[in-house]
């Protein structure tokens, strides 16, 4: 078995796949370009689905009453039930998908953030809301990795974004293998979900606890539920910090005082932003090494995606790590 599991992501098809757009654009993304030898991709354009060809005349979100319209102001043409429908249809359809990136701002693929505007007349945005395929996205598909890709440019949010997606696809991939994948995949993501969520951790222990009094089939049902609910939450800079102490104690008793005292400083570096969370499992890895700790060098914690796509480079927004 290859050591990362291929996920299956829906894509607007825009981005790096199809001059699709409404000027008959094709927008270039380096984060899809770069997944594309990691993912199985399946690019989708609402829009064409539609009918409405390319190039096209611009679609807009109006607002009218409490309801959301797609509009296309030059031609008056209302969208709104063959957007609606196609979406529905195609949503209801996806299977075995770890995640979706849809383009940013569109007023159909936008997940949020798109303009709506109060009329098909010039004039000013009057808010935002999600676009009319990306909002039932969203609504039907939060338990798997959605993102837009504007928001993929941030370090932070890439490296979540793909947590996510690897993992639900190593566990989909050993779904079928039955319990006793399960619970290889418990041990070896370990630490991960630690990181994530130590409550929902605990309910995943008990779940598989109680194997006997809720059968096999059931066990793998609710672990994957909790699966899920693990990744609402974002692993937080402290909880990182947490898991590396838990970590660190395997082997603490046997390193000198001035390792001990690197690793705090480090610590220390990490909790100011002053250092990247990748400093600190690099040195937890060198012990694990020396100490043959191979329980450790399995987690996936320390790497839960192809390195590869692992770049410290960002939008310059909301970098934590
Ligand atoms: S944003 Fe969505 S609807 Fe618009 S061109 Fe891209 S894929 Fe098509």
């Amino acid at each position: 078995m290859e050591a990362y599991a291929r996920p299956r992501v829906v894509v607007s098809k825009c981005l790096e796949f199809d001059a699709c757009r409404y000027n008959g654009d094709v927008i270039y993304n380096d984060v899809v370009k770069k997944l594309m030898d990691y993912v199985d991709f399946v690019p989708v354009c609402p829009e064409v689905e539609i009918g409405l060809g390319t190039p096209r005349e611009t679609i807009r979100i109006v607002k009218k009453e409490e309801n959301y319209l797609l509009l296309q102001p030059s031609t008056k043409r209302d969208v709104t039930k063959e957007m609606t429908s196609f979406a529905d249809t195609y949503l209801a359809g996806i299977r075995d998908t770890d995640g979706f990136i849809l383009k940013t701002r569109s007023p159909s693929c936008g997940v949020k953030e798109v303009k709506v505007y109060a009329s098909t007349e010039k004039g000013p945005a009057i808010g935002h809301t999600s676009g009319l395929f990306g909002g039932k996205v969203e609504a039907l598909f939060s338990h798997l990795a959605v993102e837009e890709e504007g928001r993929l440019n941030n370090f932070t949010i890439r490296d979540r974004f793909y947590t996510k997606l690897f993992t639900l696809a190593s566990f989909r991939r050993l779904l079928p293998l039955g319990l006793e994948a399960v619970k290889e995949f418990h041990k070896k993501n370990y630490y991960l979900l630690m990181a994530y969520s130590k409550p929902t951790l605990k309910v995943m222990n008990r779940v598989l606890k109680n194997v006997d009094e809720n059968g096999e089939e059931e066990t793998v049902e609710l672990y994957q539920k909790a699966l899920h609910k693990l990744f609402n939450r974002a692993a937080r800079n402290d909880s990182n910090r947490r898991v590396a102490r838990e970590i660190f104690k395997r082997f603490e008793s046997k390193l000198s005082i001035r390792e001990v005292a690197f690793f705090e400083e480090l610590m220390q570096k990490y909790a100011n932003k002053k250092e990247p969370f990748s400093s600190i499992t690099t040195l937890l890895k060198s012990h694990a090494i020396r100490f043959e700790d191979n329980e450790i060098l399995e987690q996936t914690f320390f790497a839960p995606y192809p390195e590869i796509l692992l770049e410290i480079s960002d939008s310059g927004k909301g970098r934590d790590y």
